[in-house]
Order: structure tokens, then C-alpha cells, then sequence
């Protein structure tokens, strides 16, 4: 059975990456029929931010990707915290420590800082506490064992290290990148765990894959580097059978696909980053969610699909079951993906513009409501059905559709002084007079009519003057389908507003 695993860390608002990687395990774990786990990976306890865990919890459900078993609908592997887990992982390092994967050492910080300052001044480019340097180290590979055991009885604190081997070549095949090969050379001795008795990232996320027996691990590819020392642990720890398959997913670029998507373009650029709104309870930091910048979870999902996937034919607007269908790990591609907000902006209007009326009359509702103003629910359909072909967002149904309700107050001057002339004049009031003489209710047919008669009996081209007349009605000169905008609006208010404009 198939099971992956998404393992954010809650360290804060889970970015556009974080629930990328989650929709990709979502996908994949849906298509084969398998489990979907999500373990939050707290072992810093230095990093946690308290609301962190409900913030990545509410944008997978406003998503629709709520995990099979978490914390919160723990399965038969739990507990789906790692702190809660912490008791667990002892074995584990014990277990390496044993067959001399790993080792004890004791160095304090101002001793690890003299390494690192004597290998600089040396210009090695990489000071690492490895192969080469631990033989100058205070550990258990190099200080004798009575003494080792005296630290340890002593309660002097200490780490225990992984021990990388000099001169092996790790391997392995990564269901995006192919296989991937490096030397151990390059790898450092990582802490497994620290002097607090808690695992560090590695040991944990290797132990806990194992134990919850995930078989693929789908992750932002900023883990790939990573990914040697895990193999090395799972092939220490005997677990090589098992070991999960890799696929690391491509970053998430910069509009001009120069560098990294970071929170700065965010604020640069004004667009969202990150799914919800989320204020930071330490720093106070607000950031700002594609939700309450209104996009619909639909759209917010089907652009998070693509960035870094794509079918491969011409297809483009995505259910989540589609999604599921079409899903393959062969078609995410291994180059970075830029960031287009343009992209999320179509397809709200695409799936704004696929609401019924009534559905979006309850949004407009919403923001007259804010406003005190009361229009019937016939009204508001009738307006959203004429508004929805120009909006990005639910709100924009009420900010551009305005003088549905309220009559313009002055008029767009540019449009004015292009558009306003004698002409325009005569065939308003020519329309004028024969609104008035009309019966009351008039469809926006009967308003066509109406106005073309009005042009051409005064010998005027209706082209060269409809501009000035959607002006004179609505203050502006763009906007929807003029004669639906004349049926809502009606005979009565239609007079009041050309009588104002010709004033
Ligand atoms: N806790 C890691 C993170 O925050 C998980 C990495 C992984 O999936 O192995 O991204």
C-alpha cells in the first residue's frame, strides 16, 4: 500500500511550497489508492510557533486535502507529533551507537567555534565536523573509553554524531531528478541527537518514515541535499529493504524566475504567498493569504497543481478528482517553476464566472451588507449575472458594479472630454423623451431599440455615441453589456440619470 507522508515543521505560516509539496503527496497517495499521513516535525523546540499547526491544518481543509491520519485523526502509527514521539528515538541512535554508525561527542560551542575559525583561517570553504576533523575532536572516537564512559556518568552534556564514512559514493534514484550520486566526502558527521535529548530533523524523519511505513517521500527539493545522509541511516539501521523512493519536487522561482521565491517578492509585488492570512504571535508579522485576498479555493488549487506539474495536453481547469486522475509524478518537471500571480488571477475568473447567480449574490449581499444597503435578491442576481464577466475577485462583483446601485456622481474626465458632444447629447435626449413615453418595464431588447431609433432619427451613427451614453449612465466607459446594465437599472432611473448627465 502506498503511503506518503507531508511533515511540515511549525515554524510559522505554511507557505505556497509547503502546500504544494501537501497537494502532491494529496495526488499521489489518491491515485494509488493509498494513505496520506501528515506528522508534524516539532523537534526544535526553539523554532515552534504556538497556531502554527492550525494554520497548515485550516489550509489544507480550505483546500479540500485534509490528511488521513494527523494529529488531529490519528491512525494506528501515532503519535503524529514528533515531540510526543520523543521517548522513541533513543533506541534508534542507540542502535547506531552499537554498530559504530555513530558516536558520542562532548565538544562545547566555543570548541566547535575554534574548529570552525581555525579550518576558515586555513580557507577550507566548508568547516564541517567530518571524517577529517573529528580525529581533533573531543568524542568517543577519540578520547579513551573509561573516560567517555566517566562524561557520560557524569552527566556532562553531549550529542551523538553520525559517523560518515571517508571515501563511499552514495547513490540514488529520485523519481524526478534520476539518480543522484554523491560522494561521502562531502558530507558532515550531522548531529542524531542533541544535548536536550531530542532528535534532531534527520534521525527523527528517518525513524518515523520507517515506523509509519511511508513507501515514497515527496518533498520541496531544498531536502535533496539531505538525502544521501538518509539513505546512509536506512541502510545503518538496516532498513535498506524498505527504504521509501525519493521525488523532490522543483522550486518555486521569482516572477522573473531569478532565484527563489521569497516572502520579500510577496510583499513587493502586493500578491499572496501563502494561503491564509496568519499573524505571527511573536513578532506580530502579518502576512497575506490568497483566501482573504479572495481567491477561491478551487482556483487557489488548481494553481497550486501547476506549479511544477502540468498534464501534458492542452487541459487547464482541474477538479481536485480530476487532478487526482491526471496526476503523475513522471510529469513534474525537474526546473524551477515560476511564480505567475496572473495565472492565479484567471482562474478565479474562470471558476468565479462558473458560480450560479444566486451563489454569488450572496457575496455582493455581503458587501452591502457592510454598506447598509438593502437590494433584493431578484436585483442582486441579475446584477452579478452582468457583473461576472469582468470580475477577478467576489468583492470586485460590488467595487465595479457600483452604479448598479448608486448613480454617478461625476464623470470619468478623460472619457469626457473624447467622448461628450453634441451628438451624444441629441441621442440622449432623444431617448429621453422616448423613455418617457414607454410603458414601464422594458427589456434590455426593448432598450436597443429604443436607443437605435433614437440615433437614427437624428441621423446620428449609434457607434460614435454609445461610448458617451454608457458614460452618462454609469460615470465611466467601460463595463458590461450596456442594455442589461439599462434593464436593471429601469426606465425611471434611467431618465434621472440622463437628466443629470445633461444638466
Ligand atoms: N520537516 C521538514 C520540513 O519542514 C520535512 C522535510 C521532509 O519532508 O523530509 O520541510
Amino acid at each position: 500500500e502506498v503511503r506518503v507522508r507531508f511533515a511540515p515543521s511549525p515554524t510559522g505560516a505554511l507557505h505556497i511550497g509547503g502546500v504544494r509539496t501537501a497537494l502532491y503527496n494529496y495526488l499521489f497517495a489518491r491515485k494509488h489508492q493509498g494513505k496520506f499521513l501528515l506528522r508534524i516535525e516539532d523537534t526544535d523546540q526553539n523554532r515552534f510557533i504556538p497556531g502554527a499547526e492550525d494554520y497548515i491544518r485550516n489550509s489544507l481543509d480550505w483546500i479540500g486535502i485534509s490528511p488521513d491520519e494527523s494529529p488531529w485523526k490519528p491512525g494506528d502509527c501515532g503519535p503524529y507529533r514528533q515531540s510526543e514521539r520523543k521517548p522513541l528515538y533513543m533506541e534508534y541512535a542507540q542502535n547506531l551507537l552499537d554498530k559504530g554508525h555513530a558516536y558520542y561527542a562532548f565538544d562545547t560551542s566555543e570548541e566547535l567555534e575554534a574548529m570552525r575559525q581555525r579550518l576558515t583561517a586555513a580557507r577550507v570553504v566548508s568547516p564541517q565536523y567530518n571524517s577529517i576533523t573529528r580525529t581533533q575532536m573531543k568524542n568517543s572516537l577519540t578520547l579513551p573509553a573509561d573516560e567517555v564512559k566517566a562524561r557520560l556518568e557524569s552527566g556532562e552534556p553531549y550529542v551523538i554524531r553520525v559517523k560518515i564514512p571517508r571515501k563511499e559514493e552514495v547513490r540514488l534514484n529520485d523519481m524526478v531528478r534520476g539518480w543522484v550520486m554523491v560522494h561521502s566526502n562531502s558530507l558532515d558527521d550531522k548531529v542524531l541527537m542533541k544535548s536536550d535529548g531530542m532528535p534532531t530533523y534527520h534521525l527523527a524523519n528517518i525513524v518515523d518514515d520507517h515506523l509509519m511505513g511511508i513507501t515514497h517521500v515527496i518533498r520541496g527539493e531544498e531536502w535533496l541535499p539531505s538525502a544521501p545522509l538518509h539513505v546512509l541511516l536506512y541502510k545503518y539501521l538496516g532498513w535498506e529493504e524498505s527504504m521509501p523512493e525519493f521525488a523532490h519536487l522543483p522550486l518555486l522561482l521569482k516572477p522573473d524566475g531569478n532565484g527563489k521565491l521569497s516572502k520579500r517578492d510577496a510583499e513587493k509585488h502586493g500578491f499572496p504567498i501563502f494561503p491564509l492570512d496568519w499573524t505571527d504571535p511573536n513578532s506580530g508579522e502579518l502576512v497575506d493569504g490568497f483566501r482573504e485576498a479572495g481567491y477561491l479555493p478551487e482556483a487557489f488549487l488548481n494553481f497550486l497543481a501547476f506549479l511544477g506539474w502540468n498534464p501534458g495536453d492542452q487541459r487547464e481547469l482541474f477538479t481536485l478528482d480530476e487532478l487526482v486522475e491526471a496526476f503523475s509524478i513522471e510529469r513534474i518537471g525537474k526546473s524551477g517553476t515560476k511564480f505567475d500571480i496572473n495565472k492565479a488571477k484567471w482562474y478565479n475568473e474562470q471558476y468565479l464566472r462558473d458560480k450560479s447567480d444566486e451563489v454569488l449574490a450572496e457575496y455582493l449581499q455581503a458587501d452591502l451588507r457592510k454598506e447598509n444597503i438593502t437590494v433584493s435578491q431578484e436585483k442582486a442576481e441579475k446584477i452579478v449575472a452582468v457583473m461576472k464577466e469582468r470580475a477577478t475577485f467576489p468583492s470586485d462583483l460590488w467595487k465595479e458594479g457600483k452604479f448598479m446601485v448608486f448613480p454617478p456622481k461625476s464623470f470619468d474626465d478623460q472619457v469626457v472630454a473624447k467622448r461628450w458632444n453634441q451628438d451624444a447629447i441629441t441621442v440622449l435626449a432623444a431617448f429621453k423623451e422616448k423613455l418617457l413615453a414607454a410603458e414601464a418595464s422594458i427589456t434590455a431588447e426593448g432598450f436597443k431599440e429604443m436607443l437605435g431609433h433614437a440615433a437614427a432619427e437624428a441621423g446620428i451613427k449609434l457607434g460614435k455615441v454609445m461610448q458617451a451614453v454608457r458614460l452618462a449612465i454609469t460615470g465611466v466607459g467601460a463595463g458590461p453589456d450596456l442594455m442589461q446594465i439599462f434593464e436593471i437599472l429601469g426606465k425611471d432611473e434611467l431618465i434621472k440619470r440622463i437628466d443629470f448627465a445633461l444638466e
